[in-house]
């Protein structure tokens, strides 16, 4: 299997899109189609009943995107949330430095010897409040130059530079450098930024977590691979505060449910590696960090961290906003800034393993009765089937009456999708083709059983239920179908 027939079978069957796609796209933003959507929010769903509902001392929050200023020049990020980036000399083409394979030759145009020094490029989104102060665009084709001075406040020039000449410069934007702030690069700061909050409303006792779903953005240099690495993400994330005593037992309680988490949505213990981040690699705030790699099919990478940012960030932000973010403990002993462990996880790179993992070409048995040569879905080599855990695939049942222009058939088999939709919410009818041609297009979207209505239905109250995975069919009493899934 490769990258392109995940990227095929997530179009063909509206699981995603790319993004704005009829005006020809957009780099790094992709869109989640109807199957999608069911796919994510049943993840998402998993993760919150895993790690937010069990747990006795989890907090949700949901904050908003947009945030001061000030968090992110707290967190570190307006310093050194940034990827080195080289441009070449001659096309211009931009590329982080340590993917590309060399730096002796440009990958656009081949010329050799084009890249200069990298430049620290921050990758964080910026946002202007409210109105800029004025702003000038060259028409297509053309570009602008500037001469820019610096001026202070008695209207002295204190520095001034030229801007070089680039064909990629056609728009100057000239702000108040306080209505800047950025789209949130990850969702952790809105927790911290409400920790206060949230020990004056909730009281909480340590060790206690907050957690959090929510979008992300990140101005990629290259994106690439698909969901894998995006401009625009969703991440579930928790921050779990603990007694700086007590992070080593709770960083391993993390690895541990990281782990039974990645097998609860079908991924394979052998495709999950788990990388001990070595010091220079780590983030600026983190002391130890897990990252868990998944086998994808360009290579292992990362699909989730764990990782211990001590009292990087409450410390951060007590100093900077001048607000008191101790925790009391009820006991009465002294007050001290609680140590974080963070698993993070993306939703994007989290729904492509799962897309890859459950991705197979099964062998077509020739004396399969439900296989006619002609699907669309059987290829030259098999079917293709979605083995997804039956928690987290989009649909959960397919109801199929056998022929649809049989009124009775059609009205029985409408009774029997009406009921299992009560019960079960994610269930699809398909009445189109014929029955191996619907149960293939089931498979491909990994709906675990199907349903189908015939005549003996009709006399036996029974229907034939078939297994996504063994194939196999069954007569089951209707009154007997919910006890099945
Ligand atoms: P990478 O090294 O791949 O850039 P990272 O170490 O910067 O990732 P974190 O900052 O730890 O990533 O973010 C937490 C999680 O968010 C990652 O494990 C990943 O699942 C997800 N994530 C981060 N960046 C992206 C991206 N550009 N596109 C999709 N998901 C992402």
């Amino acid at each position: 299997m490769s990258l392109e027939d995940i990227v095929s079978l997530a179009k063909r069957r509206g699981f995603i899109y790319p993004s704005s796609e009829i005006y020809g796209g957009l780099a790094g933003v992709y869109d989640y189609g109807p199957l999608g959507v069911q796919l994510k929010h049943n993840i998402q769903n998993l993760w919150w009943s895993s790690f937010v509902s069990a747990w006795d001392d989890m907090y949700p929050i949901d904050a908003a995107i947009l945030m001061n200023q000030k968090v992110w020049e707290a967190s570190g990020h307006v310093d050194t949330f940034a990827d080195p980036l080289v441009e070449c000399s001659n096309c211009h083409a931009r590329f982080r430095e340590d993917e590309l394979k060399t730096k002796d030759k440009c990958p656009n145009c081949g010329k050799e010897h084009t890249f200069g020094e990298p430049v620290q490029f921050n990758m964080m989104f910026k946002v202007e409040l409210g109105p800029t102060w004025g702003s000038s665009e060259a028409d297509e084709g053309n570009y602008l130059t500037a001469d820019i001075q610096v001026k202070d406040k008695k209207g002295q020039v204190v520095s001034s530079f030229k801007i070089k000449e680039n064909e990629r410069h056609n728009s100057l934007t000239i702000y108040d450098k306080n209505s800047r702030t950025y789209l949130r690069p990850e969702t952790a700061q809105g927790m911290f930024a409400n920790f206060k909050n949230i020990l004056d409303t909730v009281q909480p006792d340590l060790p206690f977590g907050l957690a959090q779903i929510g979008k992300a953005f990140r101005n990629e240099i290259s994106p690439r691979d698909f969901l894998f690495r995006l401009r625009e993400m969703e991440q579930m994330e928790i921050e779990y505060f603990v007694h700086p005593d007590e992070w080593e037992e709770a960083f391993e309680q993390w690895r541990v449910g990281m782990t039974t988490f990645f097998k609860k949505v079908g991924l394979p213990a052998n495709m999950v590696h788990e990388l001990e981040v070595p010091e220079a690699d780590r983030a600026h705030y983190s002391k130890r960090t897990i990252d868990f790699e998944f086998d994808f099919p360009f290579g292992t990478k990362e699909l989730a961290g764990l990782a211990y940012r001590t009292d990087y960030d409450l410390k951060n932000h007590q100093e900077k906003s001048g607000k008191d973010l101790q925790y009391r403990p009820k006991d009465g002993s002294a007050p001290f800034l609680p140590h974080v462990i963070e698993p993070s996880f993306g939703v994007e790179r989290l729904v492509l393993a799962v897309l890859c993992a459950s991705y197979s070409i099964e062998p077509v048995r020739l004396d399969d009765p439900t296989v006619t040569l002609d699907d669309e879905s059987v290829t030259a080599a098999g079917r293709i089937v979605l083995k997804l855990p039956a928690d987290i695939a989009p649909v959960k049942v397919a109801v199929f009456p056998l022929l649809k222009n049989k009124p009775e058939l059609v009205k029985k088999a409408r009774e029997i999708y009406k009921m299992l939709k009560d019960e079960l919410g994610e269930v699809m009818w398909d009445d189109n083709g014929n029955i191996g041609k619907r149960y293939r297009r089931q498979d491909e979207i990994g709906t675990p059983y199907c349903v189908t209505i015939d005549f003996d239905s009709l006399q036996n109250n029974d229907v034939t239920l078939r297994d996504r995975d063994t194939t196999k069919q069954e007569r089951v009493k209707i009154n007997e179908l919910i006890s099945k899934f």
